[in-house]
């Protein structure tokens, strides 16, 4: 009698993803977070980065992280509510809240953590949870952990949420949404999305993730853009709760929620991912306050951003065409609009894979985005795009895929 082998099922799951060129590896980066980073040994330019503002390498905010460590030591030793805590902790949390235009803000240990630790905890059994179908994998893990009923609605799409609202009319529930889509660098129509909310009267969440220091004018997120456009003027666009995380504009590691101080009050004493997990090490803590300084006192850096978003397009524009992501316009562009994660869609995974590989060839680190994370056949190039890339940074050449 032959013994089944427990591990085969792993092997076999592995081997699948291998073969439909799904599978997994890590690419080692060997320097610092820049514009240019060394990879395998070659200097590339790095394409793919979350740190959209170049603070991950600043000078300052590393000061600020080695400072905060002499002083504090190099972990927290404990959950905020136990021993974690220091008055850096509440400081973050204080400039968080004031950027955001939010009475109170609270800091998890990443944006993941934030979104598990927030809908949770709001969020009972007898709940329905509207989620874009695009949303973030934390979302919808977030969502998960509830327990409450999940009604997923298609893509920004207003009727379609709508239709869905009405059909659960009487539940309590919440409405979440990513405020930048992470994969499509599109945004939510948060006019629009928050009117369903508020006329079913439903709790609002968007995750800011991509949109902190990269939405707006002064980067402070979609709803510091929506505002600001003529038909919105005079229009409170502020949902009752905002995710974010220190890890992407704000080149550091942190996630938060911000709204007002009831809320801040009830998720210190319900978010499981917060009160169970030790508080972030103090220098990440000073090093994300550096940086929030920064983003606010030097506005040119989400200016350079801009600037190279057009360059960028424009070279799109000018290799694929019609197939290239549509060019926003100047004034969207200025107003804050445009987040800086361009799509390049390529559809099938080994075409995507071997693109992204002709590229880190050619120099330009990139990343081959597949299924799970994107639909199957919906394979892309991701680009991110940072304010410290030069301009020739920002013309790789393509080859294969001219179509
Ligand atoms: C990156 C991201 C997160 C997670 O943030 P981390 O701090 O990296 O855990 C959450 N939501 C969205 C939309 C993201 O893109």
């Amino acid at each position: 009698m032959t013994i089944p082998d427990r591990w085969e099922p792993l092997r076999a799951a592995l081997a699948e993803k291998s073969a439909q060129n799904l599978s997994r590896e890590i690419i080692a980066v060997d320097s610092p977070p820049a514009p240019r980073v060394r990879v395998r040994g070659r200097e590339t330019v790095m394409l793919a980065s979350n740190n959209y503002l170049d603070l991950a390498n600043d000078e300052r905010v590393k000061a600020a992280a080695i400072a905060a460590t002499q002083k504090y030591g190099a972990g927290s030793g404990g959950a905020r509510l136990t021993t974690g805590a220091l008055a850096l902790h509440s400081e973050l949390e204080a400039a968080l809240a004031q950027f955001k235009h939010a009475e109170a803000a609270l800091l998890f240990n990443t944006g993941y953590q934030a979104n598990a630790g927030v809908i949770s905890a709001l969020c009972p059994r007898d709940w329905t949870i509207f989620s874009d179908e695009l949303n973030h994998a934390s979302i919808i893990d977030g969502c998960r952990l509830s327990r409450a009923k999940i009604v997923v609605y298609r893509h920004n799409d207003m009727s379609d949420l709508r239709a869905k609202v009405r059909a659960e009319r009487g539940r309590g529930g919440l409405l979440v949404s990513d405020g930048v889509f992470s994969m499509d660098g599109d945004l939510v129509p948060l006019p629009e999305w928050l009117a369903i909310a508020r006329e079913f009267d439903l709790f609002s969440l968007i995750d800011e993730a991509h949109a902190t220091g990269v939405i707006g004018t002064s980067g402070r997120g979609v709803s510091e853009y929506f505002a600001a456009l003529p038909e919105n003027r005079g229009r409170d666009l502020r949902p009752d709760i905002i995710v974010g995380t220190c890890s992407k504009a704000l080149g550091s590691i942190g996630g938060f929620a911000a709204g007002r101080q009831l809320l801040i009050d009830f998720l210190r004493n319900q978010a499981r991912s917060f009160i169970f997990s030790t508080m972030l090490p103090p220098g990440a803590v000073a090093a994300a306050n550096e940086a929030l300084r920064i983003i606010i006192a030097e506005p040119e850096r989400l200016a350079k951003l801009r600037r190279n978003l057009q360059i960028f397009y424009d070279h799109l524009s000018a290799n694929f065409g019609a197939d290239a992501p549509p060019t926003p316009s100047i004034a969207t562009l200025n107003a804050g609009g445009v987040s800086a994660i361009v799509p390049l869609l390529v559809g099938d995974e080994a075409a995507a894979l071997t693109l992204a590989q002709e590229l880190f060839t050619a120099g330009y680190f990139v990343s081959a985005i597949r299924y799970p994370t994107v639909a199957r056949g919906q394979a892309r190039l991701r680009f991110a795009l940072s304010a410290g890339h030069h301009a020739a940074d920002l013309t790789p050449p393509f080859r294969t895929i001219k179509n």
